[in-house]
């Protein structure tokens, strides 16, 4: 059987930032300790144990940000957001409660927030194309003022109702998938006529779409590795899966049935922006070995 993996497969330049960051602050004398990550830094059960052995706690983020600073006993020293984002109130709150932050938000991440805000100023009414209860989506619509509407679906899009006087601005979640995003932009230019679309999907999400659009075209079955929270591995999920019926999501070799293969010649891997490259070693020598 011959076992294709994706040249893009694992660890994004974002993830691999925010991941590296991680490590160094770790041990650095100047970093007040206790860290905690607010949230996963990377939707991926191994690399959070990774973290959690390197020292560094784990604060989930809920309703109420204030209670980050309440949480349990401890006095938290530094604080780092993920590469995710999050939006403006954290860093005021962390700055009156006197906690450090270390900011690993992905540039591409924040280049959407700081476009939320400024559609916001210029009174745009703002789409946020995205799953609205995603932290990075979150994160954005804080930076827009909450003053945002969002499209997941087809449904939303269909519900959609702007005011035809206003102006319109289209931003996207960076992990969104193109081809939907073309179907928002498309819609909504056809029923409103001042509309502007950034395009907010981030290279590393591009590439790896297109590179799974081909490797379900070319092969007869395709695994795609990642975490069920991670929104761009299932967005990877569904684009194959279009294509190519025996598509298959798992996070780990051990999720893999040796019959999905049947009277299969080749076999596609790739891998959500949160797979440590560990894991795909793993998967791809079990299957070179079937
Ligand atoms: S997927 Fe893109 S935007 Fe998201 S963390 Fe990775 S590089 Fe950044």
């Amino acid at each position: 059987m011959e076992v294709t993996l994706s040249k893009y497969a694992g660890f994004c330049d974002g993830v691999d930032r925010a991941y590296n960051i991680v490590k160094k602050i770790a041990d650095d004398p100047m970093i007040k300790k206790p860290i905690y990550v607010l949230g996963s830094l990377v939707h991926n059960e191994d690399v959070v144990k990774k973290i959690e052995q390197l020292g560094i706690g784990n604060i989930k983020p809920g309703e109420r940000l204030e209670e980050i600073f309440e949480y349990a006993d401890k006095k938290i020293g530094t604080l780092v957001i993920t590469a995710h984002g999050m939006g403006p109130k954290i860093y005021e709150l962390a700055k009156k409660k006197g906690v450090d932050i270390v900011d690993t938000t992905c540039p591409k991440v924040t280049k959407v927030q700081r476009l939320a805000r400024v559609f916001f100023d210029r009174l745009y009414q703002i789409v946020i194309v995205g799953e609205k209860d995603h932290k990075e989506v979150k994160g954005i619509y804080e930076w827009a003022k909450k003053k945002a509407v969002f499209v997941e679906n087809i449904l939303d899009l269909k519900k959609l109702r702007l005011d035809v006087s206003k102006k319109v601005a289209i931003i996207s979640q960076t992990t969104q998938s193109q081809d939907f995003v073309k179907k928002v932009s498309d819609f909504i230019r056809g029923k409103y006529s001042d509309v502007e679309l950034v395009d907010t999907i981030c290279l590393a999400t591009q590439n790896r779409q297109n590179e799974v659009k081909e490797l379900a075209k070319r092969n007869d079955a395709v695994i795609i590795i990642g975490s069920p929270e991670s929104a761009n591995s299932n967005r990877l999920w569904e684009i194959s899966k279009k294509i190519n019926s025996r598509s298959y999501f798992i996070q780990r070799k051990y999720d893999i049935k040796k019959e999905w293969f049947d009277n299969c010649q080749k076999i596609g891997v790739t891998a959500g922006a949160s797979s440590p490259k560990w894991i795909i070693e793993d998967v791809m020598v079990y299957l070179k070995s079937l």
